[in-house]
């Protein structure tokens, strides 16, 4: 009988995994039968923006962080398929850094061509994942929420596919329940309209601290303040933008800071991150890590060392992104095939603790994202996935780090070369601070005059 494989979520990680099946399909393979269950209506996951927060249409939490006028934060050439490229997509030269709603339609386009859709059960949220070790297979429970039932089946492998950054983290500072104004986490930001003429605090000092700030910025708060607990970002901020070190405590509508300084506030955003949540697995087969680039307990940063018929994919902290699932979902493909055989438990632990140590040493940005890199090559070395120069995709990184020190409000204006095709970006027709308009048919425009005489 032919063996079954769950993929739980249809975002990039799970379609990489579906497209990576596929291919080999196309190529004679036989493969196994293929599930992939999705809580959402449609696919592209963290890319398939919803106005909702809170809980969905389906009373399950939402899933979606990301918000309106999000544009890509890093070149768009760092993440291109190997298999499927922004040219063969687009058909022509676009610029680096694509709004959201362009990377959704790049995302989906590979997806079409292969034609996976059929094995999607969408509405379906996974509940429990169980594993049997007399069969040596797992029962997966999910909910429909077409049909409202629900219904356990069983799969010879699961892999686990549904993201890392839906569940916020939300700490807590003294005065929040008595706060004047607005206090939200990232998770829940979708519109930057809502800040306008306001002083937004922003918390935390990574990637949503950056974006949601500058949105706030680009749609016309008055000012911004961030406040760090490790360190500032350090970037030359606009003149109405400053960075403090951690807010301890508000009052009122004033913001108390670990420098003794406090300011007026209307609204504070929480970017303070997110949690690794599976609340569809038991203890024994449950990830636990903090957003970092190499999660213990998982050989290859794929298999779950105590059973490695369950897969987790995409659950490192992000350099590369979609190209690195691919990277995996090829591998967790090959490791069902047959193709490639998992040494004993003992080696895998060991390198895994390898890999473990490494990641403990790194010191810069340089030596983090090389090492991711030095992580895909290992595993589309092993596969058919198509080779790519990862040399010159940190290169590409490197000079990203460097433009975005240069000019912060600027850096997404800049265009970068295939690694891929070697075709060259083409620069906007407007500058990042200037286009208010992100959806795909302003960005596909080849000049703003044309959006207004096609109505
Ligand atoms: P997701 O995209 O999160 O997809 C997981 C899927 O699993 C979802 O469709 C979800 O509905 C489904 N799911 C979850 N739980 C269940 C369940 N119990 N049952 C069934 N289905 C389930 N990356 C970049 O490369 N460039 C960017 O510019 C960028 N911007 C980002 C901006 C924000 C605000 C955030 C939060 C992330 C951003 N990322 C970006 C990272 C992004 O998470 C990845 O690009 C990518 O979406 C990860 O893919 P994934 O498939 O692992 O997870
Ligand atoms: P993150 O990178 O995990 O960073 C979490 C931040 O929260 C860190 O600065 C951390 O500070 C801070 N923090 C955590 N707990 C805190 C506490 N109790 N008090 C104060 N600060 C606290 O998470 P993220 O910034 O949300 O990014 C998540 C992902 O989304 C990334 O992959 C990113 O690329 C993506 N993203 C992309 C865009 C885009 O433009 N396309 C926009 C937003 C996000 P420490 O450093 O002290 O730990």
């Amino acid at each position: 009988m032919s063996q079954r494989v769950a993929i739980i979520g249809a975002g990039p990680c799970g379609l990489a995994q579906l497209r990576a099946f596929q291919s080999a399909g196309a190529k004679g393979a036989e493969i196994p039968e293929l599930v992939c269950f999705e809580k959402q209506q449609d696919w592209g996951g963290m890319w398939n923006y919803t106005w909702r927060t809170g809980l969905d249409e389906n009373g399950e939490p939402v899933h979606g962080s990301m918000y309106r006028y999000l544009w890509s934060n890093g070149p768009k050439e760092c993440l291109e398929f190997a298999d499927y490229t922004f040219d063969e997509h687009f058909g022509r030269p676009i610029g680096s850094y694509p709004p959201r709603e362009v990377l959704w339609d790049y995302i989906q386009g590979r997806v079409l061509k292969a034609g996976v859709r059929q094995y999607i059960r969408f509405n379906t949220a996974v509940r429990m994942v169980e594993f049997d070790p007399h069969s040596g297979q797992f029962d997966v429970t999910v909910h429909d929420h077409d049909g409202d039932r629900t219904y356990s089946e069983r799969f010879d492998y699961v892999v686990v596919a549904s993201g890392h950054f839906s569940t916020p983290n939300v700490p807590y500072f003294e005065g929040f329940e008595s706060f004047g104004g607005r206090v939200l986490h990232a998770h829940d930001f979708r519109d930057a309209l809502e800040f306008k003429d306001k002083d937004v605090l922003v918390v935390g000092s990574s990637y949503s601290a950056e974006d949601i700030g500058s949105q706030c910025y680009k749609y016309g708060a008055r000012s911004i303040t961030s406040c760090y607990r490790s360190a500032p970002m350090g970037y030359k901020w606009p003149q109405n933008w400053e960075e403090k070190p951690l807010l301890q405590r508000v009052q009122g509508d004033t913001a108390y800071f670990a420098d003794g300084s406090h300011k007026h506030i209307d609204a504070i955003i929480l970017c303070t991150g997110y949690k690794h949540h599976f609340s569809f697995l038991p203890e024994s087969l449950r990830l636990k890590t903090g957003n970092r680039l190499w999660p213990l307990g998982l050989y290859q940063g794929i298999f779950w060392e105590d059973n490695p018929k369950l897969m987790y994919l995409g659950m490192q902290d992000q350099w590369y992104s979609f190209n690195m699932f691919d990277a995996q979902a090829w591998y967790a493909r090959d490791v069902i095939l047959g193709r490639i055989a998992l040494p004993p438990k003992a080696e895998r632990l060991a390198d895994d603790q390898a890999w473990r140590e490494r990641e403990e040493q790194l010191q810069t940005a340089q030596e983090m994202f090389e090492f991711q890199g030095a992580y895909i090559q290992r595993l589309i070395d092993a596969t058919d996935y198509p080779s790519f120069d990862i040399a010159a995709v940190n290169q590409t990184f490197l000079a990203w780090k460097h433009d975005k020190y240069e000019d912060i409000m600027g850096y997404r204006d800049k265009c970068y070369r295939s690694l891929m095709t070697g075709t060259p970006a083409v620069p906007h027709h407007t500058s990042w601070l200037q286009a208010l308009d992100d959806s795909l048919r302003a960005y596909l425009a080849e000049q703003p005059s044309d959006l207004k005489a096609a109505g």
